[in-house]
């Protein structure tokens, strides 16, 4: 028996669970789950049914009955609409079928979904074009809470923005799936309103934030950048594996887990590479990070894992000049002009070994092909690896830096 008058809006689930006999679940899926329209189901794991009591037999009764449900109704629902594809925007390919599709599938899930009351927000880390993201607290059915970063959508007064709430889903629907030390992991979605994302929390905020940090915040030592670098190459090599270019690498975007852990991060315009070309051609009208763009994207809006590298060079290249902006001053519209007819390339920072930089003008190659592989730059890292020892005596002549027996000494040029 169901003890409350259903709401009108889901009195479909309660016939729906009537008809196979399992109304007694009516209120623990609409609060517990949070499942309100037929494509949350999309997001329910069958542990998530565990936990409400449901036994597989009758997890089984009611997958047969949604499908028969959703059969005869033609689901015009947008979270099931951009969830369950990357077909807006998209031109020229077809997604590939292997690992691209594989992130929609019901049996794979989300991570986990959410009830609304069991994270509660914090103070605000930050806003994005499409969302503010709070420290968060979540906790979890053992009781147990654990420290996370919410990013809610951005609501307007009608409702999200179509664009805004397609690059959110599309995040979701990316993320769900990855798998990597050295990305971001989101734990979970919370299908409230408005829309939240829960996250693993960077307790130390973004790189850029850390390199731009005023005194007496020490620079970050050229050793520690390049171990960043390494775990930069092995994650995008892992998003590549994928079929996913992420299309704004940037310092802004790759986060601090701890002081020697980086994560890439945003995933807003990630997107699947597809057909034989393997590029993804954008559609429409969308802000670019042009200075952190590869000439083949500026010219004709196409993006690859090779113009992803490009964008590592650019990444590495703000990491030694202390978060510099790139091209600062050059107006958007002449970057292409300076890459292409000047053939100019951003120049080598100081703290930068010659071994690094000619790693990144190799990244900066005119002709994508020509660019290394992210599992290459791997290698190619390794053997750039800058030296290091120990002072063995003091140093404590004027004009010099002051150093005392022990002292760690990375060599950036020389002996
Ligand atoms: P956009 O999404 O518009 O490209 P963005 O990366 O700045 O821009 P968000 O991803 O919404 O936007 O993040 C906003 C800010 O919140 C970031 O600048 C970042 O410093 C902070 N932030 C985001 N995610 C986390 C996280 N998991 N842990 C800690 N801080 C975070």
């Amino acid at each position: 028996m169901v003890d409350m008058l259903p709401e009108a809006s889901s009195l479909w689930l309660l016939r729906l669970l009537r008809d196979i006999q399992l109304a007694q679940f009516y209120r623990p899926i609409l609060e517990e789950l949070n499942v309100t329209r037929p494509e949350h189901f999309d997001f329910v794991r069958p542990e998530d049914l565990d936990n409400i009591g449901m036994g597989r037999p009758a997890q089984r009764r009611l997958a047969e009955a949604l499908k028969r449900y959703r059969s005869g109704v033609k689901s015009k629902n947008w979270v099931y609409k951009i969830l369950g594809g990357f077909a807006p925007e998209q031109k020229e390919m077809a997604p590939r079928s292997d690992s691209l599709l594989c992130l929609h599938e019901p049996e794979g899930g989300l991570k986990s979904l959410i009830p609304e009351g069991a994270v509660c927000r914090g103070e605000l880390l930050g806003s994005g074009c499409f969302g503010v993201v709070h420290r968060g607290l979540w906790t979890l059915p053992s009781g147990q809470s654990i420290p996370v970063a919410v990013k809610s959508l951005r609501v307007g007064p009608e409702g999200p923005m179509g664009t805004e709430l397609g690059d959110f889903l599309r995040e979701v629907s990316v993320m769900m799936k990855l798998e990597h030390p050295h990305v971001l992991r989101l734990h979970g979605l919370v299908l409230g309103q408005p829309l939240q994302m829960v996250m693993e929390l960077a307790p130390l905020g973004s790189l850029h934030a850390r390199l731009t940090a005023p005194a007496p915040t020490p620079p970050l030592p050229v050793a520690l950048l390049c171990l960043f670098l390494r775990q930069l190459a092995g994650a995008m090599a892992y998003l590549g594996s994928c079929g996913l270019v992420h299309r704004d690498l940037a310092t802004r975007n790759l986060l601090l887990a701890s002081p020697r852990t980086i994560k890439v991060a945003d995933f807003g315009l990630v997107r699947p590479l597809g057909g034989a070309r393997g590029r993804y051609v954008m559609g429409g009208p969308r802000p670019i990070p042009y200075a952190w763009c590869a000439p083949e994207s500026l010219r004709q809006g196409a993006f690859s894992s090779a113009s992803d590298v490009w964008m590592f060079g650019v990444t590495l290249w703000e990491m030694f000049s202390g978060g510099e902006e790139p091209w600062a001053g050059v107006p958007p519209y002449l970057i292409l002009h300076r890459l292409e007819k000047d053939r100019a390339r951003l120049p080598r920072p100081p703290l930068c070994s010659r071994a690094l930089y000619s790693l990144a003008l190799r990244c900066w190659a005119p002709h994508p092909a020509d660019r290394p592989s992210f599992s290459n730059l791997e290698g190619l890292l390794q053997e750039a690896w800058l030296s290091e020892g120990r002072c063995v005596r003091e140093v404590t002549e004027p004009g010099a830096l002051r150093m005392e027996p022990g002292d760690p000494i990375t060599i950036i040029e020389g002996r």
